[in-house]
């Protein structure tokens, strides 16, 4: 059993997705398609209307595999342990 500070610097080190950066998102929807968990949603359109992305993670399900870093063209998913977030 580790110390409660001992923890939270684990927990710190542990990357988590956040959210989505929406000044950077272009609405590519690869993070939506690509996520196992399926964390990133896009809200029902009107044919043809670019809808922000969202993500929403409330339980902390997130398994860091980190597919949806990799596939975002524009370095637009935030997470927890990244210094510039
Ligand atoms: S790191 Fe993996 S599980 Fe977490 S939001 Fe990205 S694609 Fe989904
Ligand atoms: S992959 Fe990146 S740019 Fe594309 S919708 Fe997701 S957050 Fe936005």
């Amino acid at each position: 059993m580790f110390s409660p500070l001992i923890n939270k610097i684990v927990e710190s080190l542990i990357l988590r997705v956040q959210g989505i950066d929406h000044e950077k998102c272009i609405k590519c929807v690869e993070c939506v398609k690509i996520c196992p968990l399926s964390l990133f949603y896009k809200p029902t359109t009107k044919v043809g209307e670019k809808r922000k992305i969202f993500f929403e993670d409330p339980h902390g399900n997130c398994n860091a595999c980190e597919l949806c870093i990799e596939i975002c063209p524009t370095d637009a998913i935030i997470v927890n342990n990244n210094p510039e977030n």
